[in-house]
């Protein structure tokens, strides 16, 4: 079982550990900021300490951070009495509070997620939200070299959401029911933003939301974007599959990328910049996205697949 203080223990550890150094945090800034014509919103942070965090490629073969993290971060060896997986605290957070679940034993990024990490994930959530006091919370899962993925130790990552801040996700299934897609119901996707992504409602009821509903939700969705791989797999043969997982209690999105860093700013995204959550290095950057944030659809666009909201799926998709 998660523990009940487990929001607690976080935010005590977190605490601690900024006070002691342990972890590499400075947030200079940040803004909501509003594309008038996609009606999307975006949560910009100015974050230059990201500059201190190893990019993909930077760590060594034959080293594992995630394994040796330093002891001073970890929150709980064993999350949920399972034994599969602790909770530490990320070293370059983004975020307040910004954890990791990292499997105990090695398992590599590039694998699916399990339907036990899956319901673990989801149980995380809804132990740390809290409604009378508006917080919640999202789990991403970075997979592939395109991704935004930094180390290949699998891992999850935790993050409160900003206050007040609405992912489109939260928008595109408001008052829908669950379902699972299939040839007729495609799985929803909102045709005023440029970038592919694949969502499902999950039940509102957290006792329906099992790990067999969880796994079926997350295979199809993986199932829908490795096939659009496919697609794409003639005019870029090189292609690596990369995608994104986001998990609130609401809903599940899956998102396929082409690409870790936009070539027209010097921006890079990971499954954050996908829920509107946009972190930037540098001041020049920063101020262009604020400046102009009709930018960002087209930023999104160059790390990811064009839209196939409307499409009509064919007999490989599922
Ligand atoms: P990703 O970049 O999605 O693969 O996530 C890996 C995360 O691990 C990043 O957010 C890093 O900030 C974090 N990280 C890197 N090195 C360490 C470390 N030594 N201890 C804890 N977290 C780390």
């Amino acid at each position: 079982m998660i523990p009940a203080t487990i929001s607690q223990l976080v935010s005590d550890k977190f605490q601690e550990a900024q006070k002691n150094n342990n972890v590499v945090y400075k947030k200079l800034d940040s803004k909501l900021i509003k594309d008038k014509e996609t009606g999307m919103r975006y949560y910009a942070t100015l974050l230059p300490s990201l500059n201190d965090k190893p990019e993909f490629g930077d760590t060594a073969e034959s080293e594992d951070p995630l394994a040796a993290h330093e002891p001073e971060l970890l929150v709980l060896e064993d999350i949920d009495g399972s034994g599969n997986l602790k909770l530490v605290l990320n070293k370059f957070p983004t975020t307040e509070n910004h954890s990791l679940l990292i499997t105990n034993e090695f398992k590599n990024q590039l694998s699916a997620l399990t339907p036990e990490e899956l319901m673990t994930s989801y149980r995380l959530i809804s132990k740390m939200d809290n409604e009378d006091e508006g917080k919640r919370h999202m789990i991403i899962y970075n997979s592939g070299p395109q991704s935004g993925s930094s180390q290949k130790h699998k891992h999850l990552q935790l993050f409160e959401l900003p206050e007040k801040f609405t992912p489109f996700q939260d928008v595109l299934t408001n008052g829908k029911d669950h379902f699972l897609p299939n040839i007729k119901e495609e799985p929803l996707q909102d045709d005023k933003v440029s970038f592919a992504h694949f969502v499902l409602p999950l039940p509102e009821e957290a006792e329906e939301v099992t790990e067999d509903l969880l796994a079926m939700c997350y295979f199809s969705l993986l199932q829908r974007t490795l096939t659009f791989f496919q697609d794409w797999l003639n005019e870029t043969p090189d292609l690596v599959k990369s995608y994104n997982l986001l998990l609130t209690k609401k809903w599940i999105c899956l998102v396929p990328r082409s690409s870790i860093k936009a070539k027209s700013l010097n921006v890079g995204f990971n499954s954050l910049g996908y829920a509107g959550i946009l972190l930037i290095k540098d001041q020049e950057s920063f101020d262009k996205i604020i400046e102009t944030p009709t930018i960002v659809n087209d930023l999104l666009l160059e790390c990811g697949f064009p839209n196939t909201a409307g499409v009509k799926p064919n007999e490989y998709n599922y």
